[in-house]
């Protein structure tokens, strides 16, 4: 499946239109080309969802940073917190934390995030929502957007499909980050990606 073309097809289709977009972002990198992309196209709102990220001092980093890269942006684009809640994410995780990265605790993770974006969209009334992960070489975009439209049919929203890292996304994250200084983190969120 081409994900990416799917996205091309939604948005030709919005003939000028601008929906609303819950977009979860997972760090402020991953958003920078995201938002680039899809600012000019949607009504964005951030939703800062990653229970996975540890420890906190990490975690409102990344949070600190995304707010940061908006203001340097210009966009007038709201960040919406959501609760930390670590605990989730490690009883998610029991039984699969020696797996490595990219395997069955990564997609529960996906879902996980996904959950949250979809219920929070549907709470308020979002037309669409989406997620940065598939910007990243190292995440399952199949599994991200199946996980998507899965929660898509059970909350009642429109999932928008995607694969950020076609049209050279990731490269132009990198070039992003670099105008921007952003704080470009060495490992994905989890304490186990950390040790990995
Ligand atoms: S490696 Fe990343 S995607 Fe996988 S479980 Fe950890 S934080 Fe989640």
């Amino acid at each position: 499946m081409n994900y990416d073309k799917e996205l091309d097809n939604i948005i030709c289709g919005l003939n000028g239109k601008k929906p609303s977009l819950l977009l979860h972002a997972c760090c402020a990198p991953c958003s920078s080309y995201v938002l680039e992309y899809l600012n000019s196209h949607f009504n964005i709102t951030l939703f800062f969802s990653n229970p996975n990220i540890s420890p906190e001092e990490e975690y409102q980093k990344r949070l600190r940073e995304l707010e940061r890269l908006v203001a340097l942006m210009g966009l007038s684009v709201k960040i919406i917190e959501d609760d930390y809640t670590p605990q989730e994410f490690f009883d998610m995780a029991k039984g699969l934390e020696a797996l490595p990265e990219g395997g069955e605790r990564c997609r529960k993770c996906y879902r996980l995030r996904l959950l949250k974006a979809a219920a929070q969209a549907k709470q308020d009334g979002f037309d669409y929502f989406c997620t940065t992960l598939s910007i990243s070489p190292y995440k399952n975009a199949q599994w991200i957007n199946e996980i998507g439209e899965e929660l898509s049919e059970k909350f009642g929203v429109h999932f928008l499909p995607s694969d950020f890292k076609k049209k050279n996304g990731y490269k132009r994250s990198i070039e992003l980050s670099r105008k921007y200084d952003l704080y470009r983190q060495n490992f994905c969120g989890c304490v186990f990606s950390k040790k990995e």
